[in-house]
């Protein structure tokens, strides 16, 4: 009869270990997979810039060196796609830092009207350069203080208004405007008139590296990483981030953030 309980518990003993090296096994390929798919990802957003900026290169050293304007404007368009690598791999770098848990957030108290009045002005020029109006609507014109990382925050206002620009309507309109909601949240809206996203993409924009128009996005610049970064950012901070679009009408992101006492 012992024996028989004995054998009973070993054999519940072995399933148990069977079970937890399966379970290990799956994460591990599920890791493997990641890390081969984001590899593939990094590869292709790399390769791009790095065969323009070569393109010029190889042709200043065919012969285009001897033409003064020539060599200037193919040394630019290297260094524009010297830049837009350097960008590509600052974003891999803080989804990699974010992914992996390693970002410290520094809180700290801040006026975030004072904050998006900075990016604003910053970006105001570039929307411009589309025709588009940016506006600022201060109901409050006196501060709301927020405890949050400012640096970080500052990305996610930046990201978020650079792509209402990005995805905007020539001579069209992005609303910014921030709401001192009760209960202690603050949330911020970046509205705009643009293109809209399809509701089958809704739910994808925030994963790395998807766009809804491969082409179209990539003329317009980016890395695929901007929204998933600013995800990542708010859920380090413990709040929420939603989005409304419609296809045609445009889209609204909004964030809440927590009021400083
Ligand atoms: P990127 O802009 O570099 O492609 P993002 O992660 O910032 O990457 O955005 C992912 C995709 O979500 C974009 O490629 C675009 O298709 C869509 N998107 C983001 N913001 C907007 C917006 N304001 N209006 C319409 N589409 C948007």
């Amino acid at each position: 009869r012992q024996i028989t309980t004995d054998m009973d518990s070993l054999t519940r003993e072995v399933e148990k270990f069977a079970e937890n090296k399966k379970l290990e096994i799956e994460t591990l390929k599920v890791r493997e997979e990641y890390r081969k798919e984001f590899m593939g990802n990094v590869a292709h957003e790399l390769k791009t810039p790095l065969f323009t900026v070569q393109g010029y290169i190889l042709t200043l050293l065919d012969g285009a060196m001897k033409d003064k304007s020539v060599r200037k404007k193919y040394l630019q368009r290297a260094s524009k796609g010297v830049d837009r690598l350097i960008y590509i791999v600052k974003d891999l770098d803080m989804i990699t830092k974010l992914e992996m848990g390693d970002l410290v957030l520094n809180k700290e108290k801040f006026n975030i009207i004072e904050l998006v009045q900075n990016v604003f002005d910053l970006l105001e020029m570039k929307a411009a350069k589309k025709n588009i109006t940016l506006t600022f609507d201060r109901k409050y014109d006196n501060s709301i203080f927020v405890n949050a990382d400012r640096e970080r925050i500052q990305q996610v206002v930046t990201n978020l208004i650079v792509n209402s620009v990005k995805y905007g309507k020539e001579g069209g309109t992005t609303e910014i405007s921030i709401e001192d909601l009760i209960k202690n949240k603050v949330i911020v809206r970046i509205t705009d008139n643009g293109e809209g996203i399809a509701k089958e993409y809704l739910t994808r924009i925030f994963e790395r590296f998807f766009r809804v128009d491969k082409s179209g996005s990539r003329k317009e610049g980016g890395s695929g990483l901007g929204l998933s970064i600013v995800k990542h950012i708010i859920e380090a901070h413990n709040e929420k981030i939603y989005v409304e679009s419609e296809l045609g009408v445009g889209s609204e992101f909004s964030f809440t953030l927590e009021k400083s006492k």
